[in-house]
């Protein structure tokens, strides 16, 4: 079996692979973040959240500059139609590439109240976006810079078509990564707590999804993440939660139940399925991007 792995659970030495163990795709970063895998283009985005920019991995061509300024972009992914959504720090928005590669602001506001500073985003395959926006990216200026919050964090659904932003759940002290289940019925969602003041929170929540996708319930506990925090998450085709910690990325059942970890030497805030039949997972930890490839396949769309 490969170094660099502990297996909690039996099922996880089925998930892993003898002879792909993790590999160090490219180094050098001040802080990856905010992974996407764009198939038809064979890359793979990612933040260099601290620098400002938006890169972009090519098997076998390795690394260059897609965007700069990326305007502090944090979590990205994908609508419906292929189109990139990002969340900005610094504008405090989420901003969509459109297919002609202009840029549209999608929202920055609710209820005529700017956003803190978007953190990560999924879209639903009814085309809604959801999103966190917790404080951190207004906090300092690392990460964007220190800017007075104009409302408490949140989790929020935006419907494109219409313009409607609604809270959906806003018992969070710092939302963060999310993630629906393979058929949507279900929402995972970091909650790492109010940083500024405390001990990071360790939780991953996770809420039942109406039927219509207009409404939350639950929002328990589903796991504690330790070492560390959860930042950004994925679930597998299986409904396996895969988590990023501390010490790497932490692989969970649909139940909660720890099945084992892949260790990474550096802290990890992002990771995402892709390559062919998204069965590698990209893993963006602190300065360097790893990848591994696994027996399991990414849930179809992250
Ligand atoms: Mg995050």
């Amino acid at each position: 079996m490969a170094d660099g792995v502990d297996i909690v659970d039996r099922r996880f030495a089925h998930y892993l692979l003898d002879n792909a163990g993790l590999e160090a795709l490219a180094t050098g970063f001040r802080w990856v973040e905010g992974l996407v895998w764009m198939a038809d283009a064979g890359c793979l985005l990612f933040q260099d959240l601290p620098r400002d920019r938006t890169m972009r991995w090519i098997d076998g061509a390795g690394v260059s500059v897609y965007r700069a300024p990326s305007r502090y972009a944090n979590g990205q992914t994908r609508d419906r139609e292929g189109r990139l959504i990002a969340c900005s720090h610094l504008d405090r928005c989420l901003y969509r590439t459109e297919l002609d590669g202009t840029i549209t602001r999608i929202v920055d506001a609710h209820r005529g109240k700017r956003l803190n500073a978007p953190n990560d985003v999924v879209v639903k395959s009814d085309g809604s976006v959801w999103f966190s926006d917790p404080l951190y990216g207004i906090s300092n200026d690392f990460e964007g810079e220190r800017q007075p919050s104009e409302q408490a964090p949140a989790l929020y659904r935006l419907d494109p078509a219409t313009g409607d932003v609604r809270v959906m759940a806003s018992d969070f002290a710092g939302p963060n990564g999310l993630a629906f289940s393979p058929d949507e019925s279900r929402l995972y969602v970091a909650e790492t707590g109010d940083q500024a003041h405390d001990d990071p929170e360790q939780l991953i929540r996770v809420f039942d999804v109406a039927a219509d996708g207009l409404s939350l319930s639950g929002g328990g506990h589903f796991h504690t993440i330790d070492p560390g925090y959860c930042d950004g998450l994925r679930v597998d085709d299986d409904g396996n939660v895969w988590a990023s910690a501390g010490d790497g990325v932490h692989c969970i059942d649909p139940h909660g139940a720890l099945l084992g970890r892949i260790l990474v030497p550096q802290r990890v805030a992002s990771l995402c399925f892709g390559d062919r039949h998204r069965s590698r997972l990209f893993i963006g930890a602190s300065h360097t991007l790893y990848a591994i490839y696994l027996n399991r396949r990414g849930a179809a769309w992250p």
